[in-house]
């Protein structure tokens, strides 16, 4: 049986739906506590989204005890699929995800004309990679860019683009349901619903990789403005005598944590190109030149956790983005600057370093699409 839509599911059908969708499999005494009704009522709401597929009864895994077995209740994650894509200056990376954005199988693509059209004659092309002939319930598409609506970039200067409407451009070419949002505020929401921050009431994102980026999660809510595309931490001042970025700022977050100042800075020192992941290679070596560029980004990142932790006040700090490796590579810098920039009395706040896989970006668009689809627009 194909499950009927979610949309238009309202009221307490719906918070049911989600909490099984984000939490499943759901005893039904658990699922009745959460939503705050008698058992009859959840019987009563539950019948109807049963009958259409959308939930389902699965089998006890603990062995069978006293009296009438109870049944949890859980969603098919493998009955909608969705694609998500991360575009950045020169690639567009994919991935296809279950409903519970678990990844099933990913593609990429050279982006070798940014024009817009061009660039959704690519974003297609992956997208039907990757549908291999079953359906794809939604499109999500997200880049370092100011975007509004869910489908208009009002700016992307890694594509230099200015008001492209791409979530239409797309839906054009694949007939497919397509949003478009700013790649840190999906990964926060990836991180929320499907990831480190679950369960977490306010928790905090930074991202380092070729920009820095801040997601912020209060009280299970992403915290949101039209200016929060912009990447408003990107140059918060963090090293009066680090290098300077691209708009002049002594040690700016992007010129202590860019991968591009990194690596440059390491360069230099060293007369050739020098990549990331040999710098942080180097620098676990003990090569001086990489060791102190990269306990300086260390020392800095940590200084910017201090920030988020101590205006935000997070149960939770989830470092994320294609450079994270440096905050394993520079904890114990990391650690430095974060205690240097906290009241002594306060505890530290729980972090997570996730993982560096590219691939994570384009979950985070493919987690928008899905929660479009279950939310509506
Ligand atoms: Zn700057």
């Amino acid at each position: 049986m194909t499950p009927g839509p979610w949309v238009p599911l309202s009221g307490p059908a719906h918070r049911i739906a989600l909490e099984v969708l984000l939490d499943g499999p759901l005893s039904r005494a658990e699922l009745a506590r959460r939503v705050d009704l008698s058992a009859g009522s959840l019987t009563r709401l539950t019948k109807p989204l049963l009958d259409a597929g959308l939930l389902v009864e699965v089998d006890e895994e603990a062995p069978a005890r006293v009296g009438r077995p109870s049944q949890p209740l859980d969603v098919v994650p493998s009955a909608h699929h969705f694609v998500g894509v991360k575009l950045t200056g020169d690639t567009a990376h994919a991935v296809r995800t279950s409903l519970r954005a678990e990844v099933v199988a990913a593609a990429e693509r050279p982006l070798t004309d940014h024009d817009p059209a061009a660039v959704a004659d690519v974003v297609a092309d992956v997208v039907a990679e990757l549908s291999g002939g079953s359906p794809v319930t939604a499109v999500g598409v997200s880049l370092g860019g100011h975007v509004a609506g869910r489908g208009n970039v009002v700016r992307a200067p890694f594509l230099r683009w200015h008001d492209v409407p791409l979530g239409d451009l797309v839906q054009a070419r694949t007939s497919i349901s397509t949003v478009v949002a700013n790649d840190v505020t999906a990964l926060t929401e990836a991180t929320h619903w499907f990831g480190s921050g679950r369960g977490a009431r306010t928790f905090a994102l930074l991202t380092v990789g070729a920009g820095v980026g801040f997601g912020l999660v209060a009280h299970g809510r992403l915290v949101t403005n039209d200016d929060a595309s912009l990447g408003l931490v990107g140059h918060h001042p963090l090293d009066p005598a680090g290098p300077p970025c691209f708009l002049g700022h002594r040690g700016c977050a992007t010129a202590m944590l860019a991968i591009g100042s990194i690596t440059a800075q390491v360069s230099v020192a060293h007369a050739r190109p020098v990549g990331y992941d040999e710098v942080l290679d180097l620098a676990e070596q003990g090569d001086p030149a990489a060791r102190r560029v990269v306990d300086d980004a260390g020392r800095a990142l940590g200084r910017l956790v201090a920030v988020a932790a101590n205006f935000t006040m997070p149960d939770r700090v989830v470092l994320g983005g294609e450079g994270v490796r440096l905050a394993t590579v520079a904890h114990d810098a990391l650690l430095d600057g974060l205690h240097a920039d906290r009241d002594p009395l306060a505890t530290d706040p729980p972090l997570t370093i996730e993982s560096p896989a590219f691939t994570e970006w384009a979950r985070g668009a493919a987690v928008i699409a899905i929660q479009t689809f279950v939310l509506g627009a």
